[in-house]
């Protein structure tokens, strides 16, 4: 990814992009567009390549499950796929079913190696049937796209609840024990390199913990049996309303990459 093109994208988060002097020491940096010849260094780290992460660049919004339209996996795993997601949209384990408009299974590449897991769907997601649609979605987009990813080719994106709370008040610990199994399979399906936690419900769940947000970040926790390296940012729905925050979610989403670049260079 060009500088430019990833400048555009930290811009879109709300990131402010600035040009530091230090050139190796501070690789990681953002360089502005402008002055990047200046900064070869920053400017060389900021346009290395992020490695094969399973497709190429696409547009970034897409159906639910469009990958499935995109990528060809086995028959077979189409038909647990589909499977699952028919129990999902047909389940009554939990009482939020009685509110919800639909389910909300996930959307994105099923072969992808990135997984990237919410909380719950909000209104947008509950009337359309998408996780991580309306401001927020757009907002978790761009957050991707600026570390080469996006829903389409290379990332999953799905929820620890799958049913839209009333309100979009926290989730209850009942319906999120009768939720979570859903998850479970399709982290199973799915097998990702890296997990991506966004907000402190989804990363408390999946971590099994009660610390704050601000602890869980930066650090790689492992996650299930297969010990996924699990990394733990903001919800870009928090990140609207507190955009003072949208670098520190950069600075995750830089580590989330070096951990994978780490995973596919080993
Ligand atoms: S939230 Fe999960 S467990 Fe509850 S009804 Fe929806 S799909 Fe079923």
């Amino acid at each position: 990814m060009d500088s430019l093109r990833r400048n555009q994208y930290l811009q879109a988060i709300g990131v402010d992009v600035w040009v530091s002097r230090r050139a190796v020491a501070v690789a990681d940096e953002v360089a502005i567009a402008g002055a990047a010849a200046s900064t070869a260094g920053a400017a060389a780290a900021m346009q290395e390549p992020v490695p094969s992460l399973g497709g190429g660049v696409a547009a970034a919004s897409a159906g639910p499950d469009s990958a499935s339209r995109v990528a060809s996996p086995a028959a077979s795993t189409v038909t647990t796929w589909e499977s699952l997601r028919a129990e999902v949209l047909t389940c009554t384990k939990c009482t939020l079913h009685t509110t919800r408009t639909q389910g909300v299974f996930g959307v994105g590449n099923r072969e992808a190696q990135w997984l990237v897991v919410g909380e719950a769907p909000g209104a947008e997601e509950d009337r359309r049937g998408e996780p991580f649609v309306g401001r927020a979605g757009h907002l978790l987009d761009a957050m991707l796209r600026a570390i080469g990813l996006n829903r389409v080719n290379n990332v999953y994106i799905a929820n620890v609840l799958k049913s839209r709370p009333p309100g979009n008040r926290d989730p209850k610990p009942e319906e999120v024990a009768a939720c979570l199994p859903f998850l479970m399979r399709q982290i199973e399906l799915l097998k990702p390199r890296v997990m991506l936690a966004v907000g402190r419900i989804a990363a408390q769940n999946l971590l099994a913990t009660d610390a704050p947000l601000g602890r869980l970040r930066g650090k790689v926790h492992h996650f299930g049996e297969l010990n996924t390296p699990l990394i733990v940012t903001y919800h870009p729905a928090y990140l609207l309303r507190t955009p003072s925050d949208k670098r520190k979610a950069w600075e995750d989403l830089k580590f989330a990459r070096s951990v994978f670049r780490e995973l596919t260079i080993t």
